[in-house]
């Protein structure tokens, strides 16, 4: 196994921005107002310009425009993320995820109580 104090490669660094992404999206309000919705929206815009894998940030920039970020409430917000990731899930050959499972990995914990 790899060290674990090495510069991020890009599986790494894509691993580690998800989680922070998914866990921004579960955290988002429910009833967002103007500026909550701004924010995200640029957020989303900005960090498609910097993303530091090259390729992924060019593909990210073409999937927002096509398909920007909804941000009228919470649940909207963490299901687009999901069909985001599922469309690089499957660009790079990775099985989807079941977004009806998405609130419970990324926010609840799963149903058994694995995560208590
Ligand atoms: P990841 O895909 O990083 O997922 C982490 C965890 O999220 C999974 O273990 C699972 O529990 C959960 N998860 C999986 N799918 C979903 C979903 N749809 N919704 C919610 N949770 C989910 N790599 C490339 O090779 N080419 C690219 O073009 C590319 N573009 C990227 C663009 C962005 C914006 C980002 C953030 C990453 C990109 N990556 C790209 C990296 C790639 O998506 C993976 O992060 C990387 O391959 C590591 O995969 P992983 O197996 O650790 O799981």
């Amino acid at each position: 196994p790899r060290r674990p104090d090495c510069p991020l490669d890009k599986e790494e660094l894509g691993n580690k921005t998800w989680g922070l992404l998914h866990t921004i999206a579960a955290k988002y309000p429910e009833k967002p107002g103007s500026t909550d919705k701004k924010t995200m929206s640029e957020f989303f815009t900005l960090l498609s310009r910097i993303y530091p894998c090259e390729h992924c940030a060019q593909d990210f920039r073409e999937d927002l425009k096509c398909d920007p970020p909804k941000l009228e409430c919470r649940e909207e917000l963490s299901q687009w993320l999901c069909r985001l990731h599922n469309k690089v899930n499957k660009k790079i050959g990775k099985e989807e995820f079941d977004c009806s499972k998405v609130n419970e990995r990324w926010r609840d914990g799963w149903k058994d109580g694995s995560c208590d």
